[in-house]
């Protein structure tokens, strides 16, 4: 028996045992300290009153023996393989059913998806980056690579088209930076991966967070996306299923590839996936009615007035800062020159703040620092307010 040794090759995830181990230590030697959590990249608001509704009812569907399901087809129900291809419409974009494809969510999927290519590609990944493009990508060997996003491209690199590339990773809007390519700025790694032959695997896990109408919901929105892209998206942060877990990917018909990639996928799901729950299922499709989106809206609502209130509060500190309009994220910069680590800290011990060190994303958070609006009003105005106090007060 041989193991596969690409695993000595994936980082130890050492950013959140880092942080839960710098907390520990203080809360131990502050044992009273009121510490105000700002770093949570989960969501905290309950699932929608619809949501919980069409789970009650699934629920009752499955204890009767006229209505019980057992193993769910293909690539998953049809009322929600139709919901999301008419959520789909709304942004203009028609998918064929076929091309869609339900999920336990994005993360497994991002993974997954890799059983399609060679372990002989060349990756492509920007930094600061979602750690599981890159893990699961050393995990099976893969060659990976780096687009810087800096505050000089306003951390939404750009192609380089003297930078060869197989397999592109765009997350947009930016887990951790919270900054979203414009259709423009899409346009520009669209060409660039036809002119390469690659594939774009696009992350739209916040879409639901955009407010700026120059930003796309979905790759598809681009000329020429049909090509090149796979979409992974999920309920997680939209509708707060990161603990309900559904999500959805869309595989083109129309991918150019020496192979049929959206026949690939099919297949590999139907062999080492049995689909999601039909309880889970209903409650995913509950989310696509107009009662479901208004409710979830409201939510997502509440998590734009914190970041508001975050974006309002840096702004009076003077600290610099990106994200927080299209995302719930504000990824912002250590004010005098400090370290990522050396704000964490102080932030914890002269504010009683956590948040999350930028440099655990990749090279390019040095310096910088995310905070989260997935807390309540109360705590995110208590939290800026202490900032405030600490550097201007
Ligand atoms: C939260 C998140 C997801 C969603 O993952 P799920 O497995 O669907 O919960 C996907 N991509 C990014 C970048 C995320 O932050």
């Amino acid at each position: 028996m041989k193991i596969n040794q690409n695993y000595a090759n994936v980082k130890k995830s050492y950013l959140f045992i880092e942080i839960a181990h710098r907390l520990r230590e203080y809360v131990a030697a502050h044992p009273d300290a009121d510490i105000i959590k700002m770093g949570i990249g989960d969501v905290t608001l309950p699932l929608a009153p619809a949501v919980v509704e069409a789970m009650r009812k699934a629920a009752d569907e499955m204890g009767k023996k006229e209505t019980f399901r057992g193993y769910v087809d293909d690539n998953g129900y049809d009322f929600l393989i139709n919901a999301v291809k008419n959520y789909y419409a709304n942004f203009g974009v028609d998918l064929d059913y076929w091309e869609i494809f339900i999920s336990d969510g994005a993360k497994s999927d991002l993974g997954n998806i890799l059983d399609l290519f060679d372990a002989d590609n060349t990756v492509l990944v920007t930094d600061p980056v979602y750690p599981v493009y890159v893990d699961t990508n050393v995990m099976s060997g893969r060659r990976v690579i780096f687009a810087d996003a800096t505050e000089e491209n306003g951390f939404l690199p750009l192609p380089d088209p003297s930078v060869k590339a197989d397999i592109i990773y765009l997350c947009t809007p930016n887990n951790p930076t919270g900054a979203a390519y414009t259709r423009a700025q899409l346009k520009q790694w669209v060409d660039y991966a036809k002119a390469q032959g690659a594939v774009i695997l696009f992350d739209s896990a916040y879409e639901a967070f955009i407010t700026d109408p120059d930003v796309p919901h979905s790759a598809y929105e681009i000329e020429g996306a049909r090509d090149c892209v796979i979409e992974f998206c999920s309920l997680s942060k939209t509708a707060g299923f990161t603990g309900t877990r559904c999500g959805y990917t869309i595989v083109p018909k129309t991918l150019k590839a020496d192979g049929d990639l959206n026949g690939m996928w099919l297949r590999r799901q139907t062999t080492k996936f049995n689909g999601v729950a039909y309880v889970i299922q209903r409650a995913a499709e509950a989310v696509f009615t107009p009662e479901g989106q208004r409710q979830i809206k409201e939510n997502i609502a509440y998590y734009q007035e914190n970041a508001k209130i975050l974006m309002a509060g840096l702004d009076r500190c003077g600290i610099k800062y990106f994200g927080g309009k299209n995302s719930p994220y504000i990824w912002l910069k250590c004010p005098d020159g400090m370290g990522s680590w050396e704000f964490f800290d102080k932030l914890l011990s002269e504010a009683n703040v956590v948040g999350t060190p930028g440099e655990g994303f990749g090279k390019n958070g040095k310096g910088y620092f995310r905070l989260t609006s997935f807390s309540t009003h109360e705590k995110t105005a208590e939290a800026v307010e202490r900032i405030y106090k600490m550097l201007r007060g």
